[in-house]
């Protein structure tokens, strides 16, 4: 087997633009590819190799399930899936889970919910969802459209009606516009895809005063910020702020396609039978896999670890912040770090990350203007310092 780049310009869809170089295998936060080039993976799989490439726990059980059973449907449930479903409750405010097989799902599925119950309890008057520009909560046309970037909705109109975007971090403009025809504020705790941009604590409290006063529900898109990416294993935790529901994703499988909606009991009982589903949903394989990332992230030493690299990370790309004057200091929590460009590099975030492939690391952009960094959470001293190391050699040589 031997394809070229190239075949992907010939039998795919032109959406996608990937790298030069075909990755062919991976281990912990390094990667080979076909010509057996190694790279320092600051990217995992865009904030979803959780536990780092193959690690040995999570093939093991997805050899183990492999070999007793794949997939049943809903029709059946499934034990790996409770296992999944009980960690979930037992380690966060949820009490009821439903299981999809992208963040863009469990989103689909947040939303729907969110107008079910507000129909259920209030009357269909009560349909508005409030979002934030720059929020990024995936591609189909209800998530694109609760997403706050026009460049992602552009030439698939009509849009879904009764979607409202306000500033990200305007406690002013979201108390003004939340009323009682608001079904649900969507926000991501740090945004991702829309440059790296923490929530204020103020904020965040000020929705969940403003959703309470008017019977809304506040949804927590964490399918970037989960399973322990920024320290905890929910963003929320570091808030002092309950969601009403909250979609996970990306992480939760390690690579593995899940994602998940959590609430309460009350609230998922507006999804009562036939309401909403999907057939893969709670898939016994990322059941199986879900556990053994679940297990291996929900650690103490682990989550402790993902503050004390992300403070290592931040450290030093502060000092080539200053010293080659490519893009600002760092802003993100814990594993999730963003490099905002300076003014005289404004929209070359991908220049920047092109030529440090060319060294041997892998980063990410999010949007024009930043440079992303979301590796493992277990990736090693060893692995930062040689991905520091390579990358360093880029904005030397830029
Ligand atoms: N929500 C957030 C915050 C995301 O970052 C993403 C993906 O980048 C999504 C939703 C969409 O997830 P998926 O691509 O798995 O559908």
């Amino acid at each position: 087997m031997s394809y070229q780049r190239s075949d992907f310009d010939k039998w795919m869809v032109p959406n996608y633009n990937p790298a030069k170089i075909i990755p062919v295998r991976g281990q912990g936060s390094r990667v080979w590819d076909t010509e057996g080039r190694d790279y320092i993976d600051f990217a995992a799989g865009i904030a979803v190799n959780a536990v780092g490439h193959c690690h040995p726990k999570i093939v093991d059980a997805l050899k183990a399930q492999a070999e007793k059973l794949w997939h049943v449907s809903n029709v059946f449930t499934n034990e790996p899936i409770l296992a999944l479903a009980e960690r979930l409750v037992r380690h966060t405010f949820a009490e009821k889970v439903f299981f999809a097989n992208s963040g863009a799902e469990a989103n689909e599925a947040a939303f729907k919910l969110a107008r079910k119950y507000a129909h259920d309890h209030f009357g269909e008057e009560k349909s508005e969802i409030i979002a934030f520009y720059k929020g990024f909560h995936g591609r189909t046309l209800f998530t694109v459209s609760v997403g706050g970037q026009a460049k992602y909705t552009r030439g698939y109109e009509p849009l879904p009606a009764g979607i409202r975007h306000l500033p990200y971090n305007d406690i002013e403009a979201l108390t003004d516009a939340v009323s009682d025809k608001t079904c649900a504020v969507v926000l991501e705790p740090i945004q991702g895809e829309g440059g790296i941009i923490p929530a204020e604590r103020d904020f965040i409290q000020a929705a969940r005063a403003v959703c309470d006063k008017h019977n809304a529900l506040l949804i927590f898109d964490e399918v970037q910020t989960g399973v322990g990416r920024t320290g905890k294993l929910y963003a929320y935790e570091h808030f002092g702020v309950t969601p009403d529901i909250l979609t996970t994703a990306k992480a939760l499988g390690g690579g593995f396609p899940v994602g998940a909606m959590l609430t309460t009991a009350d609230i998922a009982a507006s999804f009562g039978i036939g309401s909403h589903g999907s057939t893969y949903g709670g898939n016994a394989l990322a059941g199986a896999v879900g556990c053994a990332v679940f297990d291996i992230v929900n650690q103490p030493e682990v989550l402790d670890g993902v503050v004390t690299k992300g403070q290592q990370l931040q450290e030093a790309l502060s000092r080539f912040a200053e010293q080659y004057k490519l893009f600002d200091r760092p802003r993100g929590m814990g594993l999730m770090i963003g490099l905002p460009m300076t003014e005289a590099w404004q929209g070359r975030a991908k220049e920047v990350i092109t030529e440090a492939l060319s060294d041997g690391v892998m980063l990410l952009i999010a949007g024009p203007d930043t440079i992303r960094l979301v590796p493992s959470l277990l990736i090693s001293d060893e692995e930062i310092q040689e991905g520091l190391k390579r990358f360093e050699k880029t904005l030397q040589r830029l």
